[in-house]
């Protein structure tokens, strides 16, 4: 446990979470010049039309709509229980998976296509060995 190697300010908790000096974070997703088709993660050639080094990156919508859920009554030791595993739409393209906050674990308070908006907090209180925080990304209803 040393908190030297911890890096100067939180860290994504995952490569497509950016979160840029002094700005506000976003989602980055790749896109087709081709064919727009939108991907998380960087690839060179585009599964959908077969398109080779068309591929820019993009930032994504902080908006969209709840496309599917699940709410996981099971975790891992140390998850809290229940929570709403979800699948977005986002507004300008791009699905991305994560979890549905800010509304209780309830099928009945939980539309399909109900509009959603991305909030970036702290991922959930953790620190790894070096003591470094995270940052993660989350959806919540949109009123
Ligand atoms: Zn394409």
């Amino acid at each position: 446990m040393s908190e030297e190697n911890a890096a100067q300010g939180p860290l994504p908790v995952v490569d497509f979470l950016k979160l840029p000096e002094g700005g506000d974070p976003y989602l980055e997703g790749h896109k087709c010049k081709a064919c727009d088709a939108i991907y998380l993660g960087e690839r060179s050639i585009c599964s959908k039309c077969g398109a080779r080094g068309e591929i820019d990156p993009v930032k994504l919508g902080n908006t969209g709509t709840l496309y599917v859920y699940s709410i996981v009554h099971r975790s891992f030791p140390g998850i809290e229980v229940p929570y709403i595993s979800a699948i977005v739409d986002l507004d300008g393209g791009g699905t991305v998976k994560g979890n549905l906050i800010g509304v209780d674990a309830d099928p009945e308070k939980i539309e399909f296509g109900m509009p959603v908006e991305v909030v970036y907090k702290d991922a959930l209180g953790r620190k790894d060995k070096d003591g470094n925080s995270y940052t993660s990304y989350f959806f919540q209803p949109r009123s």
